[in-house]
């Protein structure tokens, strides 16, 4: 059996490690040289837009996934059965579709305009009112082509600080925390739900996440049980086969989705060490058309990504329960290049684990 996965990082990388020991080999289409994903994959050198690459993969590989969300989703055309499917791909990829999807099959997020000019964008900004956050609706990640307005006076600054861009408009939401929901759907129609898992984002990108969120009695069966409604809503209506994640603000007692990503996610990182079954593994058991895993994890973990440093790895691996993911990646300032995951162990819990190196992690990051 083998894989052909679309994108090189990281992602790939996990993935490709996480099929190997079910006989599965996988190959990664990657422009870069370098990719990552390479120590653990077969590496096909090309674009992410080379129909014929695509269509070879397509030929070689049984199955073909992608971990990558910027893929041309025209480039997937010429990929037999993609798994996800394309139009999952291409719904995700445009901020507008997203969030009409989401409204269509009932999942709640924050007020919205789309906005094609300036004289629409301060039409929008009187409806919607301040503060209010503006997002171009196309290749925007980890808070990039986004301006905040602060008031309506900002309106003019935010639209050129995003380059006139087609995009959307949405309130600001006054969160009491990030939240996400990974989730797989298996080839068949089956289903299986990670707990809900808090994030922490510093400048827009993640920084560390806890698993299962702490959530207080009376909130949390209601809670856990709107996010995994959404999430089986959006895979049943996708079609979907593969890992799935969706991102979500709570305030009070609602959860409103601000975007799903349709392929593992950096927040479902601490399946890896503390669930029975990771997110990469159930995502290639999901693609190769295999039964899915258990999900349920023993108990609570702690993520700590390493960003543009890291401390050193002796440090690290000298905390106990400590689990250090490098990914091979050349240190820059913002780029994500590796994790560390924090499971209880004897005489100290997750959290105790976490204290001994956050401070490291925040000093060492760039
Ligand atoms: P995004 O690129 O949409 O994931 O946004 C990056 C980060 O910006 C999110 O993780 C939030 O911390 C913040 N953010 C985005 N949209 C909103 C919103 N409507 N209200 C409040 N915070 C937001």
């Amino acid at each position: 059996m083998s894989v052909g996965i679309v994108g090189g990082g990281q992602l790939g990388r996990m993935l490709a490690l996480a099929a190997a020991p079910l006989g599965i080999e996988c190959t990664v289409l990657d422009p870069a040289d370098d990719a990552c994903a390479s120590v653990a994959a077969n590496h096909l050198r090309a674009e992410f837009d080379d129909t014929a690459a695509l269509a070879r993969l397509s030929t070689e590989c049984d199955a073909v996934t992608f971990e990558f969300e910027n893929v041309p989703a025209e480039g997937l055309a010429a990929v037999n059965l993609p798994r996800p499917p394309a139009s999952a791909l291409a719904a995700s990829q445009d901020r507008l579709t997203e969030k009409q999807l989401f409204e269509r099959i009932g999942i709640a997020t924050a007020p919205y305009r789309a906005v094609e000019t300036l004289d629409e964008l301060r039409d929008a900004v009187a409806e919607i009112g301040t503060p209010a956050v503006l997002k171009t609706r196309r290749l925007g990640y980890d808070g990039k082509g986004q301006a905040r307005l602060a008031d309506p006076s900002d309106t003019e600054d935010a639209w050129s600080t995003i380059g006139a861009a087609p995009a959307i408009i949405e309130g600001l939401v006054e969160f009491e925390r990030e939240l996400s929901i990974v989730a797989v759907r298996g080839a068949g129609g089956e289903m299986a739900f990670y707990p809900l898992t808090e994030n922490v984002h510093r400048h827009g990108i993640l920084r560390e996440s806890r698993a299962p969120a702490a959530v207080d009695a009376a909130g949390a069966a209601s809670l856990a049980q709107t996010a995994r409604r959404y999430a089986q809503s959006l895979l049943d209506e996708l079609d979907y086969v593969g890992v799935l994640a969706l991102e979500l603000f709570q305030h009070g007692p609602r959860l409103l989705a601000n975007e799903f990503a349709p392929r593992v996610h950096n927040s479902g990182h601490w399946t890896i060490d503390a669930a029975p079954t990771s997110q990469f593994e159930n995502h290639i058991r999901a693609v190769a058309g295999l039964p899915l895993g258990a999900t349920e994890p023993a108990g609570e973990c702690v993520m700590l990504n390493l960003i543009g440093g890291a401390p050193s790895t002796e440090q690290i691996l000298a905390v106990p329960g400590a689990h250090l993911h490098l990914y091979g990646k050349q240190p820059r300032p913002g780029r994500k290049i590796g994790h560390v995951t924090l499971t209880a162990t004897p005489g100290l819990t997750a959290e105790e684990a976490a204290e001994r190196l956050r401070a490291a992690v925040e000093t060492a990051a760039r």
